[in-house]
């Protein structure tokens, strides 16, 4: 196997949409970029239902267009909003009703097909991209150079490559948290997800098929499902709870559809449906680090922190680090300080920081109180609305600035009235 280059500017390790936006933003500035990923294109990733600032982050990338161009080919679903339900309750999130500026549409998409299409993309502007490609080992001895030692699944064979800066993107994989000892841990616990694909048309209900449906168990509001159809007729269908509520199913299946049965509304929305891709679980997926940079190096997306699935925010979050992240490096190349800490770190960690809070409140069930509340006021829903699509570094937002306070004081007003 020969690579072009004997060292190159920047090597990525992990080829999903972290890696495959910051290889993109790159290759068209002129550096040379080697994205090392150890699965063969197409591969299933969960994370399926996109939020509309993302699509700022593509267009920065100059991967909008054709995200746009391939949607209909690839079964990508239009997707303007969010829906939740609730015994009987349903509320409805309109994405271009939001208050911050931006995109307010975006899509759902199968990640094998969305994944593969951004790589190919960044290939596109030039960066060479090898897949079968392991990462197992890094070195920083050199001063000019970071050393990185892959394996190649077709034969075992090892090469070593050298960058001048190592950007971590192997999201679950944790390449740099692992070897570098880097893993802190998260302050939520450990939570479990059951999920599927399923054949369905979603005609029972009132269902929006432009619209991820986010559903609260009847009895258990830290259980909740998503539903996020795609365009070719399939959606995916996943619960998630605390590791304790599935203690005695005795498999991903059981799990599934054991409280999808729980679920009245639910069961109806999906009638009949086939199983298109068998159940599985993931376990214990929320994850942070000790710090997100360090001598030569930064950590996108996943690799650095994760919260939890419930209000899509993974990819957003993946894309905004590396949208952040590649100018610095830039920088960096061309010999000038960059100050890490409040131009990455920091500023990346506002925005997690904004879904942090909400997605506290969701399973301590104050924001679920504010989401269900019937009498929202507009202007506040469309702040709400706006973090809700993605919007979570907009500081003109009020429930961005001050999330934690401004939470708090806004389900004491949406308590719900219990019955005399
Ligand atoms: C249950 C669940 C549901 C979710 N739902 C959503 C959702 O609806 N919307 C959303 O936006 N997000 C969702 N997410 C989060 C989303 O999956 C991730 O945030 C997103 O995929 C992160 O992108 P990434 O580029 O950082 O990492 P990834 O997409 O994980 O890409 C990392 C890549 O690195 C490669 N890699 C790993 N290790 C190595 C190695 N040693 N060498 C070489 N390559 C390596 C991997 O093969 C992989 O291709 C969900 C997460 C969970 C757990």
């Amino acid at each position: 196997m020969e690579f072009k280059q004997s060292l190159y500017d920047v090597v990525i390790i992990g080829a999903g949409p972290a890696g495959a936006t910051a290889a993109a933003l790159l290759a068209q500035a002129g550096k040379s970029v080697l994205v090392l990923e150890r699965q063969h294109f197409p591969r299933f990733s969960i994370g399926e239902s996109l939020l509309p600032q993302c699509m700022a982050f593509l267009d920065e990338a100059g991967l909008l267009e054709r995200v746009v161009k391939h949607a209909d080919e690839l079964g990508f679903q239009f997707k303007d909003g969010a829906a939740f339900y609730h015994n009987g309750e349903h509320v409805n999130f309109d994405f271009q009703k939001k208050s911050s500026v931006g995109p307010g549409t975006t899509y759902q998409v199968k990640r094998e097909r969305f994944d593969k299409l951004l790589i190919e993309g960044a290939a596109e502007f030039g960066a060479e991209v090898y897949h079968g490609l392991t990462v197992q080992a890094v070195n920083f001895d050199n001063a000019d150079y970071v050393s990185v030692t892959v394996e190649h699944d077709a034969d075992g064979q090892q090469y070593h490559i050298k960058g001048r800066y190592l950007l971590d993107a192997s999201g679950f994989g944790r390449v740099l948290p692992r070897l570098l000892d880097l893993e802190y841990p998260s302050d939520f616990p450990v939570r479990q997800a059951a999920f599927c694909h399923v054949k369905t048309d979603l005609t029972g209900g009132r269902f929006d098929r432009q619209k991820i449906l986010i559903t609260t168990h009847p009895d258990e509001p830290e259980i909740w499902f998503w539903t996020i159809p795609f365009a070719d007729g399939t959606a995916s269908l996943g619960v998630v709870g605390g590791v304790e509520f599935f203690a005695h199913n005795k498999d991903a299946k059981d799990a599934l559809w054991q409280r999808v049965n729980e679920e009245p509304y639910l069961r109806k929305v999906l009638g009949d449906c086939e199983v298109t891709r068998p159940e599985q679980f993931i376990t214990g997926y929320s994850a942070n680090v000790r710090t997100l940079y360090g001598d030569r190096f930064a950590l996108l997306g996943n690799a650095g922190e994760f919260l939890d699935p419930v209000f899509s925010s993974g990819v957003t979050i993946a894309m905004k680090s590396s949208s952040i992240a590649v100018p610095l490096v830039i920088r960096e190349l061309n010999g000038e300080q960059v100050d890490w800490e409040n131009e990455y770190s920091a500023r990346l960690r506002k925005g997690i920081s904004t879904f942090h809070t909400f997605v506290k409140g969701w399973y301590d069930t104050r924001f679920q109180d504010v989401i269900y509340f019937k009498q929202q006021h507009p202007e506040v829903k469309a702040m709400i609305c706006s973090i809700l699509a993605g919007y979570a570094w907009d500081e003109s937002n009020p429930y961005v600035r001050e999330s934690e306070r401004r939470l708090g004081v806004l389900a004491e007003l949406c308590q719900p009235v219990s019955p005399e």
